[in-house]
């Protein structure tokens, strides 16, 4: 289970996704390419990015550009890791194994 928005830090998403709600431009992101953005590091709350960054095409447009809603592809590799472990886990056990030996 993916941990909610609410705890994760940019520095433990390996992308985020941030979509801009009013005209709809979308950009995938390695963390690290976030950084350069005002008050933004790997210590910033995913709920928290949202208020620092505004979408650059609204701006060209005369628009403030503050609609943006931010997603993150996945946590570190470590927590997937996790996760697929614990798939395989509950796939193996079902007792399809045990089934078999008894066919
Ligand atoms: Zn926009």
């Amino acid at each position: 289970m993916l941990p909610t928005g609410a705890c994760v830090t940019l520095g433990e998403a390996a992308t985020i996704c941030v979509e801009c709600t009013d005209c709809g431009r979308s950009r995938w992101w390695r963390p690290f390419e976030l950084y350069r953005f005002d008050g933004v590091k790997a210590s910033t709350p995913l709920e928290a990015l949202s208020a620092r960054l505004s979408c650059s095409g609204c701006k060209d447009d005369g628009l403030p550009g503050k609609n943006i809603s931010v997603q993150v592809g996945f946590v570190t590799d470590r927590s997937r890791m996790r996760a697929e472990a614990h798939q395989v886990n509950s796939q193996a056990t079902p007792g399809r194994g045990s089934r078999a030996i008894g066919a």
